[in-house]
């Protein structure tokens, strides 16, 4: 991205920016209102015309403004160009949520009698919305398994409009190789690429630039970054942006300029988040896969990760989600999480808290074993999100969790290592979800 001109200050002088820079200052007005620093939050539902004219002026074109709430907002539109420099798009949209951007995108692309291939291991509401709703209006899925770019060759028809994948995946952070996706998709050139890069994010993966059609973000995690907010993205060629965004404004699954606002504070500190966020879990991952009471540890920056090689190749860093699996079962698992004192039991990831859950109590409560089986989620998962605290505090968390293994395995023998017992009893029961 070097001397790349910032977008929306091209009437300052023309330096030379990087994720860092563009991530602070790209898509702000030389001028915001009262002199300020920074965007004002703009609450208004419509915007008044000065004349007759000024109106034909905005409907040609002519003229940049907005005109009623639910087809734009100046501080959303700060926000949408902001976050079109970072991905390195023309243009990008702002929704409500993640999901309204998924589902937005999926309407404005999909018709009656449409195919669309699925990556698995993703996120269970887009898999819901693909293989329920879009169903119910006539448009067929394949699901394949994520990381297996053959099979996604394999599965397109000359139906085939979209390939939607995540990556890296939800939970077990498979890499999908987009390059690759791309060149299959010149073959085919009316199936769109889309890629949900929720959890690589800007600044480690830029999936336009390896041929994605679509990038889209669940901007509630790392992007807003604080917890503290919802809001979803899509972003890429003006044409195919214009057209979600006409959809938007027909399903009207608009952000809050409050939102608005509390996003464009987030993506200014993005960059210093997310490069401690993957050297920290660079280094919980290296740690537990020496633990005695972890099985497996799944982290895109590890060799034995089965993605690591297109990770170095197509990611500059490896995000902040590790996710393990303990050795234990269900139960044993709860309580592992029950004693972390610093870690947050919560869904979502991506903040500066650090987030833990166990998935087949949270994200899949309610589906039998063996369905949580056949989706491949193991009871003595973990997924763990790193937020921003020091390294040593969040291991030493962590060292409390497993030793509760030790402690159930051996109820006489008090647990060993470097920290101490845990303090919940371990009499307590499981949180229910
Ligand atoms: N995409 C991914 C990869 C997610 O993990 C999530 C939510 O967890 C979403 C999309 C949906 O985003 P939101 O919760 O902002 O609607």
């Amino acid at each position: 991205m070097g001397g790349k001109e910032i977008p929306a200050m091209a009437n300052r002088k023309k330096i030379p920016s990087s994720d860092a820079t563009l991530a602070v200052h790209a898509g702000h007005a030389r001028d915001e209102a009262f002199d300020a620093v920074t965007t004002p939050i703009v609450c208004s539902a419509t915007y008044k015309f000065k004349s007759s004219a000024e109106i034909k002026d905005h409907f040609e074109g002519r003229i940049e403004r907005e005109e009623y709430g639910r087809y734009g907002n100046p501080t959303v539109r700060t926000a949408e160009k902001k976050l079109a420099a970072i991905d390195d798009a023309q243009d990008a949209a702002l929704f409500a949520s993640g999901m309204a951007a998924i589902t937005t995108t999926l309407l404005a692309l999909l018709k009656s009698g449409d195919h669309i291939v699925l990556t698995s291991d993703g996120y269970r509401r887009t898999r819901g919305f693909v293989l329920g709703t879009l169903a119910r209006f006539g448009v067929e899925a394949t699901v394949v398994p994520a990381g297996d770019a053959q099979a996604v060759e394999a599965a397109i028809k000359s139906r085939t409009r979209v390939v939607l994948v995540e990556s890296p995946t939800n939970p077990y952070l498979r890499v999908i190789d987009i390059e690759k996706l791309a060149r299959l998709r010149e073959k085919n050139p009316r199936v769109k690429l889309l890629v949900d890069a929720t959890f690589a994010t800007p600044v480690n993966q830029k999936p336009l630039q390896q041929g994605a059609d679509l990038v889209l973000h669940s901007c509630t995690k790392y992007l807003g970054g604080h917890n503290d907010l919802l809001a979803g993205s899509v972003a890429g060629s003006n044409d195919l942006v214009s057209l979600v965004r006409a959809s938007r404004d027909e399903l009207g699954g608009v952000l809050d300029p409050h939102a608005a606002y509390l996003l464009i504070r987030g993506i200014k500190t993005l960059a210093l988040r997310v490069e401690r966020q993957n050297a920290t879990a660079l280094a919980i991952a290296k740690w537990l896969e020496n633990e005695p009471n972890v099985a497996r540890v799944h982290y895109p920056g590890l060799s034995s990760h089965p993605d690591n090689e297109v990770a170095r190749r197509l990611m500059s860093g490896f995000g902040g989600v590790v996710s393990f699996v303990l050795r234990g079962d269900f139960e044993s698992t709860s309580r592992a999480l029950d004693a972390c004192e610093l870690a947050t039991i919560a869904p979502s990831l991506g903040g500066v808290e650090t987030l833990i859950e166990q998935p087949a109590l949270m994200s899949y409560f309610g589906l039998s074993a063996d369905e949580r089986n056949n989706l491949g989620i193991e009871d003595a998962l973990v997924r763990l999100s790193v937020g921003i605290e020091d390294v040593a505090d969040i291991r030493a968390d962590l060292e409390r969790a497993l030793a509760t293994l030790t402690t159930l395995a051996n109820p006489e023998k008090k647990p060993t290592g470097s920290c101490d017992a845990p303090k919940r009893s371990l009499d307590v029961e499981p949180p229910v979800a």
